[in-house]
């Protein structure tokens, strides 16, 4: 136990009033739809226990990505879902290939579950390059697409390059962000029986607080998750939880409305941080990953804090001048920028 090194997630500070883009959560409020249908599921049920297997949740979501609802597999975020398959997947004789910049939860579970991994490097500008891993011995690869923290995407024929040049282990391909303009590799779940595609509903669809993620795969894939998940709480999905995720796949308006509206912030926030002097990654996520040289990325964290602005800093290699800024309302993107112009005066 004290050999374990927990995953440290991005400060949630009870100070009112702050402008909180540390987390990567949606500044918009969840579908009234998904809110509605929660304080409904309030009112009827509470005293039984869900459905173990969420089957109302699967179809959701099976029928919104054209998959089967048996290729579904939800869990209680898709932190969870990730435990699972690294369990369920990666303890093998040989090592996990996974970028040296990522999301670093994944070295958690390594070290949790006992299972060996390789770093291999992402490139200068910090792109994965999916050619370093072709011919290497691997007992599984994980990336995500878009990458964290950088925001950066890879395009679905370098994903299908991957799952091609490691047939014979699991490919998981971790979409938390892909919403907001990257190419899924959902369509290719039919042909690859080794892929398994991660989705979480609280990034794109606002609903962080409630706890749903799943994976999609082929069905063998999906059973493998099943018993792991069995043999460890039969009900991770609360009838809460169900009813809300459900309902927020069923308004669609509402998931193109405030992801357009996140896209546009997006892409205005690179603009005026290009004009501020930044180096900014191209972004296709709801953050963006960004440098001012001459001025040290913790200070300037630091000094936005005084400003009563939230982002977050990674004390790591290759990205300790890096800030990952997640994307807010038009208001709170605006008083970001009004913070750092006074910051950077003489930018
Ligand atoms: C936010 C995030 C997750 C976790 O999502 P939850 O469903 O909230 O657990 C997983 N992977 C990446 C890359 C993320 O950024």
């Amino acid at each position: 136990m004290r050999e374990l090194v927990p995953y440290i997630p991005g400060e949630q500070p009870r100070i009112p009033g702050l402008v909180k883009l540390n987390t990567n959560e949606n500044p918009y409020p969840p579908s009234p739809r998904a809110v509605a249908a929660i304080a409904e599921a309030a009112r009827e049920g509470l005293q039984l226990y869900p459905d173990p297997e969420s089957t109302l949740l699967r179809e959701a979501i099976a029928s919104c990505h054209g998959i089967d609802a048996g290729q579904v597999f939800p869990g209680n975020g898709s932190d969870e879902v990730l435990a699972h398959a690294f369990f369920a997947f990666f303890q093998q004789a040989r090592p996990v290939l996974m970028p040296d910049v990522t999301y670093s939860f994944y070295r958690v579970y390594c070290r949790l579950y006992d299972i060996q991994l390789q770093l291999l490097a992402v490139d200068s500008a910090l792109q994965i390059d999916v050619a370093n891993y072709a011919g290497r011995p691997a007992g599984g690869v994980v990336i995500a697409n878009p990458n964290a923290p950088t925001g950066s995407a890879l395009p679905l024929a370098a994903i299908e390059r991957l799952l091609q040049s490691q047939p014979d282990c699991v490919v998981l391909v971790d979409e938390a962000y892909v919403d907001f303009g990257a190419q899924s590799a959902m369509p290719l779940i039919g042909r690859y029986p080794n892929l398994l595609v991660v989705h979480t509903l609280s990034k794109s669809r606002s609903l962080a607080g409630l706890r749903v993620g799943f994976a999609a795969g082929q069905r063998h894939l999906i059973e493998a998750l099943e018993r792991v998940k069995n043999s460890f709480n039969s009900y991770p999905l609360d009838r809460l939880a169900v009813a809300g995720a459900v309902a927020a796949y069923e308004d669609r308006d509402y998931f193109e409305q405030t992801r357009q509206a996140v896209v546009r912030s997006r892409d205005e926030v690179t603009v005026q941080l290009w004009r501020l002097g930044f180096d900014v990654l191209p972004s296709s996520a709801n953050f963006v990953f960004a440098r001012r040289a001459g001025h040290d990325a913790a200070e300037l964290a630091a000094r936005l804090r005084e400003h009563g602005i939230l982002v977050r800093h990674f004390r790591q290699p290759r990205i300790d001048q890096y800030l990952r800024i997640s994307i807010g309302t038009t208001a709170q993107c605006d008083a970001l920028m009004q913070a750092l112009r006074l910051l950077l005066p003489a930018a």
